[in-house]
């Protein structure tokens, strides 16, 4: 994630602490031995990094001052709109009514969102996820960096271009010390304060030796690490996390279990996610979600997803839709329903508990150039950067044609931080749930 600005320490309750930002409450996890009201601390995610002095809290805080209301006054006249004089279905406006209440929507709702086919209905759906954006996580966007370590994988699901099927795929593992440097060198140059590690499974490495980069990363950075690498047994979570990570990425990939063994031949959907169960009642912050437009996937199986999600304590919901590799069973011509990708996105927004972050992921941005700006203003408060060393980067192909795919990180980082602006939504992540009593 890019910059973050510093937050006052307001209250602390055993692991929460309450940090004001310009008089913004959000709430953070610490696990700091020594934290107090008065303090000033980075958070990322939902979670307080370190500490930092005052003087240096407070002399970012000047500089970011009066960006930080033009930003929010832009994103405030972007977002808030009344639903009462729509053009609408009754039934679609009573949802949508429903949802800007804070009332959880059932799947027969959702059967509704789902079933809009007029773009004038389709777009007001976007425009209640967005407005619910706002109101849940106002103008913040956290900006996710990505390193993928290896394309290794032992795994055989049918859609992905990493999987054992791509024969003619270069593999590559990169050293722990590439890996210590990509990560620091986005932290210093970049100010990024939370990396998501990823890799296929069984990536070359064993766990001793991820255990060992988290370590090596969290010695050299104060940074929240998010490990995806693939399944793993309780004492493989245990040991990463104990080297420091606090995140777990892991799609479901689809809530149907027969659809996700026909696509994973010999693996199950249980397995996987006791994995995200294990790693949940260890700790771990959860980022989880499912590919839209799989063969075989129905529009029931997708909304079925969202609420799937909602059970697994998403911290994060990702999704992204599925594009087509050519050395995979699932070869063929990519095609992919845009709109249905993004309905999926609004309806998460709409369905999911107010504190989960969505994120455009690179899938989306495969799509269009202008898939990043549809998922932000449809219900998204993060983008993802791709922190991948250039000379590895296409090998990471899960699917063809990946956005930014040879882009130098200063490049993406320039781009998002553009785009955001444009948008009044702020670079930054500072903790979880706004709790401002003007917030809803
Ligand atoms: N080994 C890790 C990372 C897997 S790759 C794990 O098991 O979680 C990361 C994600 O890429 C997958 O979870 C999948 O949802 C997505 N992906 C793979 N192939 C894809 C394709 N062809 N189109 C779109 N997304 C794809």
């Amino acid at each position: 994630m890019c910059y973050a600005i510093p937050g006052k320490v307001q209250s602390i309750e055993g692991r929460i602490a309450l940090i004001n930002y310009f008089g913004e409450i959000k709430r953070a996890v610490h696990e700091l031995a020594l934290l107090a009201p008065g303090d000033y601390v980075y958070a990322q995610g939902g979670y307080v990094i370190n500490k930092v002095s005052a003087a240096e809290a407070e002399s970012v805080l000047s500089a970011w001052k009066e960006m930080f209301f033009t930003l929010q006054e832009t994103d405030r006249v972007y977002s808030v709109f009344s639903l009462a004089n729509q053009p609408a279905d009754p039934r679609l406006k009573n949802i949508l009514n429903k949802a800007t209440e804070g009332k959880d929507l059932t799947p027969e709702d959702a059967r509704v969102l789902f079933s809009r086919e007029k773009t004038e209905e389709i777009n007001l759906v976007f425009k209640t996820a967005n407005y619910l954006r706002h109101q849940y996580h106002k103008n913040a966007c956290c900006v996710h960096g990505i390193v993928e370590l290896s394309n290794y994988c032992r795994r055989n699901c049918f859609y992905c271009g990493i999987s054992s099927y791509n024969k003619e795929l270069e593999r590559y593992r990169m050293s722990m010390d590439e890996v210590v440097d990509a990560v620091s060198s986005a932290a210093n140059n970049y100010g990024f304060k939370a990396f998501v590690l990823q890799s296929g499974e069984d990536c070359g490495y064993g766990i001793d030796e991820l255990a060992e980069i988290i370590s090596r990363v969290k010695k050299r950075n104060d940074c929240f690490i998010v490990i995806s690498f693939g399944e793993m047994d309780e004492g493989a979570l245990r040991k990463l996390f104990a080297a420091g990570a606090r995140g777990l990425l892991m799609r479901f990939e689809t809530s149907n279990s027969a659809l996700y063994e026909k696509l994973h031949p010999g693996y199950s959907l249980g397995k996987r996610v006791e994995t995200i169960k294990l790693a949940y009642e260890i700790g771990y912050m959860i980022i989880t979600g499912s590919l839209v437009g799989l063969p075989g996937q129905s529009q029931e199986d997708i909304m079925n997803d969202i609420f799937f999600a909602r059970e697994l304590h998403p911290e994060m919901f990702s999704c992204g839709p599925f594009l087509r590799h050519p050395n995979t069973p699932l070869a063929g011509d990519i095609f992919s329903d845009e709109q249905l990708v993004f309905k999926t996105l609004a309806a998460a927004r709409l369905i999911l508990p107010r504190e989960v972050t969505i994120p455009v992921t690179t899938a989306f941005e495969t799509l269009s150039p202008r898939s990043r700006l549809q998922g932000l203003i449809s219900g998204a408060n993060s983008v993802m950067v791709n922190l991948t060393p250039l000379k590895y980067r296409k090998l990471y192909s899960l699917y063809p044609g990946r956005a930014h795919d040879d882009e130098d990180v200063s490049i993406q980082i320039k781009e998002t931080v553009a785009l955001l602006q444009s948008l009044g939504r702020a670079p930054v992540d500072p903790g979880n749930e706004t709790i401002d009593k003007n917030s809803f």
